[in-house]
């Protein structure tokens, strides 16, 4: 059997093994963490992500992969030549850091919103107009679910919003006036294969994704989106599996937001819309199994579960359990507010249904 190493134990990797195991592979995870719900279905090496003896346990796996972006530069420096890492140092330093992210969006031909960088005082003078006196500041690195960001529509907010971000280097980009965000994986084999997931449309709150739907409509903005991810898959030399985020126009055109360098959380429908599932797609990009397009079957969507404010607003799991066509996916973490603690997916035979019993679900969910 092959053994598949993964870089961070949280929910992605729990996922990620749990598609593993039914095609033969074995999943070793080293993660800091000791109560990460990866250590419940993988070899679990609970050490830091650059203890030598847990890198040289990774080292002798067929190839490892990882779960999130900010794995320390050491770590893949101790694997690289030992062991395939896909995706690969080169591709990870795009995606970890805003502004090389958008410049090499650039150069891959597909389109980004405007951005200015941030690193020394002087880059605040005539940054907002230059992005149209509106925008989002972010900060260049380690952001997720919306954290180290403000948005600011005067210089002296800019300012500001710069300081309380601890002037670290940051992205001003314009804001974007989009319909609706979506987002699509795409996986390459390293001899250049090429397979995709659905476009899924998805709902922020507070920036952090609340609900993701798939219908099966929407075949143009699909094709645009696939044709914009091999550009990106090709020009950046993907291997294993990335998501890329996108904002649609009014005029029909996507821009794209970001690239996650690994399966996202808008893809966890995927699990139960009756096609393969984007962690096996995961999986199998990354050993070089037999790959395919990894789009549901059924109209689906995905509700995540955040931590409430109050830690008694639960989910009422039983009338969940009551409404057909429901998956429930927990993450085995403790409750932190705004923290994800799992997700449920919904099929439904048709799109009418499926948004029926969606309004449903999300009235369960705090
Ligand atoms: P993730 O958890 O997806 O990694 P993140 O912290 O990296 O999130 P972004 O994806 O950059 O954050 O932004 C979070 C959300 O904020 C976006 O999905 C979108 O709703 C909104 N947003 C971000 N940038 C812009 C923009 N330039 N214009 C308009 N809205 C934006
Ligand atoms: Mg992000
Ligand atoms: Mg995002």
């Amino acid at each position: 059997p092959k053994t598949l190493g993964i870089l961070g134990g949280g929910q992605l990797a729990q996922m990620l093994a749990l598609a593993a195991i039914p095609l033969g592979v074995r999943v070793v995870a080293l993660e800091p963490d000791p109560q990460a719900g990866a250590r419940l279905c993988a070899k679990h090496l609970q050490a830091p992500y650059t203890d030598p003896a847990g890198l040289a346990r990774l080292a002798e796996c067929d190839a490892v992969t990882l779960e999130f972006e900010n794995v320390p530069v050491e770590a893949l420096e101790y694997l690289q030549g030992r062991v395939p890492v896909r995706p690969g140092a080169g591709l990870l330093a795009h995606s970890k850091h805003r502004a090389r992210e958008k410049e090499g969006l650039r150069a891959a031909g597909v389109g980004t919103a405007d951005w200015v960088t941030i690193e020394v005082e002087s880059d605040l003078t005539g940054a907002l107009e230059r992005v149209s006196g509106a925008g989002i500041l972010k900060t260049s690195e380690l952001g997720y679910d919306g954290k180290g960001q403000r948005r600011v529509s005067s210089e002296a907010e800019l300012t500001a919003a710069w300081d309380d971000l601890g002037r670290v280097p940051c992205v001003l980009e314009g804001l974007v006036p989009f319909v609706r965000e979506v987002s699509l994986g795409v996986a390459r084999t390293s001899g250049g294969a090429l397979a995709f997931g659905p476009l899924v449309e998805n709902v922020h709150r507070d920036g952090i994704l609340r609900t993701s739907v798939y219908l099966g409509a929407d075949q143009q903005a699909a094709a645009q989106a696939r044709e914009m991810a091999r550009r990106v898959a090709e020009a950046w030399g993907l291997e294993g599996l990335m998501t890329l985020e996108f904002f649609e126009l009014a005029s029909g055109e996507l821009l794209v937001n970001e690239v996650a360098p690994r399966v996202h959380n808008s893809g966890h429908l995927t699990q139960d819309g009756g096609g393969l599932s984007q962690f096996g797609a995961q999986v199998r990009a990354v050993l070089g199994l037999p790959l395919a397009d990894w789009t549901p079957l059924h109209p689906t969507a995905m509700v995540n579960w955040v931590g409430a404010e109050d830690e008694a607003a639960q989910p009422d799991w039983a009338a969940i359990d009551a409404l057909p066509g429901t998956h429930i996916h927990l993450y085995h973490k403790a409750w932190r507010s705004g923290r994800k603690l799992g997700h449920v997916n919904l099929t439904a035979p048709d799109a009418e249904t499926l948004r029926e019993r969606l309004a449903q679900l999300e009235r369960l969910i705090p």
